[in-house]
């Protein structure tokens, strides 16, 4: 196949990148699954935005303090100063945030000085993810395909010119484009426990290995504190943060506090672990009684239906709670404008790694950096647009990937691995 532009991933980023391209460019998306079985999708608590300049210094230095002061400071105005803008095009490609007379409600979540975070419910990246998916099913230049798996990209002298990848009958396509793409999502299908869907197993940072694409932080990888303790398999349902947020209280087994629940996520996270260690149980108990019944239900739907489904009504009961993988702040390195180490190659999302979050990711800005810089990598290929020089035949060879699924999976552990023990 050939085409302008691939973009390997149908997540928020992988989206508004491809509504943010010229309409005269002929566009591929690619998933891995279906086009709503993306993490995006999953986002419960809500999006950052800088509601006016009177709080800039203060977010600012929030996701310094979370991120303990690793980031990159460029990357972090960026994305706070491009913030209202981005809240404007989602709010024209029909996304509703909660209101009240007209004027937007604010949220809080842990290691937030002050309440900053739009929401749609509990359900906030469903409905900026269905929206964005609505507006891209509209254009006419992009086309979406899906259960087509990106397994290698096509390089030709340090170029990028596309990706070879399959479909759920195991055949085997080449897709040629003079620009490319990355924004599949993060790396949590590698663990046990995780909150993320099961098929994001990092398989952009497994080819950027094999290909010598520089990387950023392998092992900054965020667990987040609260997740409903089960002993079923499969992926871990997050209890959003904003709980915490808005009153919710942790208790040990003996049914003590034991941690201020608004400081960041790591420090949130350890302090469970340490009690759970302590107490010789494999989960501690949140009370979501100090929040109103009415506030529940209505800002809470999905997280209040979901513990019933599981025996708890969290209007009246505490739930077991246990941490689990969640985030992945490290990831292909990138500048300012998304773009790799390769030519014509550009990373997006939680796959790729400007630095805006450091060593711990400040709640409810990675939706809001996955669009930012997904726009930034559109408008600069569009500035910088010229066709690739490469126009040959690209030959698959198949039997090259037998068994690449297991391959990936351990060199993307390892690495993790290899970078922790250099950092130790
Ligand atoms: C439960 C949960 C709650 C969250 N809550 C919030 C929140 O409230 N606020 C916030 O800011 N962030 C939140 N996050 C984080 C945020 O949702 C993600 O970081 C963000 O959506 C990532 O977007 P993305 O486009 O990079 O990746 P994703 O949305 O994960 O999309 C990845 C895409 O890549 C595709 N893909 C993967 N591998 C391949 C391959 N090899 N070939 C082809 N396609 C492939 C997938 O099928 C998918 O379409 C939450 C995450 C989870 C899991």
């Amino acid at each position: 196949m050939k085409t302008d532009i691939v973009i390997a991933g149908c997540g928020v980023a992988g989206l508004y990148c491809a509504l943010n391209l010229p309409r005269d460019k002929s566009i591929i998306i690619i998933t891995k699954d279906d086009a709503d079985k993306s993490d995006s999708f999953l986002a419960q608590g809500g999006i950052c935005v800088l509601k006016d300049d009177s709080d800039y210094d203060s977010y600012f230095e929030d996701t310094m303090r979370a991120g303990h002061y690793e980031n990159n400071k460029e990357s972090i105005d960026i994305m706070i100063r491009s913030s209202s803008d981005v809240i404007d095009d989602l709010i024209k490609a029909g996304v509703r945030f909660e209101r009240n007379n007209g004027e937007f409600v604010y949220t809080k979540e842990g290691a937030h000085s002050t309440p900053r975070i739009l929401f749609h419910k509990d359900i906030t990246g469903k409905e900026i993810t269905e929206h964005l998916l609505e507006r891209v099913r509209e254009l006419k230049n992009v086309t979406i395909i899906e259960h087509f798996t990106m397994v290698d990209i096509i390089e030709k002298n340090n170029e990028c010119c596309g990706i070879i990848g399959h479909d759920s009958d195991g055949v085997y396509t080449a897709i040629q484009a003079d620009y490319t793409v990355m924004a599949t999502g993060g790396i949590g299908g590698l663990y046990k426990h995780s909150t993320n869907y099961s098929h994001l197993t990092g398989d952009s940072i497994a080819i950027a290995l094999k290909h010598g694409i520089r990387l950023q932080n392998p092992d900054y990888i965020q667990i987040h504190p609260t997740t409903l303790y089960s002993r079923k398999k499969g992926r871990r349902f997050l209890i959003s943060e904003s709980v915490r947020g808005e009153g919710a209280v942790l208790f040990n087994s003996h049914m003590r506090r034991f941690v201020d629940e608004l400081l960041p996520r790591d420090i949130v996270a350890k302090a469970i672990y340490d009690e759970m260690k302590k107490d010789g149980k494999p989960y501690v108990w949140l009370s979501m009684k100090p929040i109103p019944t009415e506030k529940i239900k209505s800002h809470f739907p999905n997280i209040y239906r979901r513990c019933l489904e599981e025996g708890f009504d969290v209007t009246k009961e505490c739930i077991p709670v246990v941490p689990a993988q969640h985030y992945f702040m490290g990831g292909i390195d990138v500048d300012r404008y998304s773009k790799t180490s390769m030519e014509r190659l550009y990373a997006v999302g939680e796959t790729a790694c400007n630095g805006v979050h450091g060593r711990n990711r400040l709640a409810s800005n990675s939706l809001l950096e996955s669009l930012v810089f997904a726009k930034r990598a559109a408008n600069n290929i569009t500035g910088v647009y010229t066709k690739s020089g490469f126009d040959g035949e690209t030959e698959v060879n198949k039997s090259q990937y037998r068994g690449y699924e297991k391959a990936y999976k351990k060199a993307v552990l390892a690495e993790i691995e290899k970078e922790k023990s250099n950092n130790e």
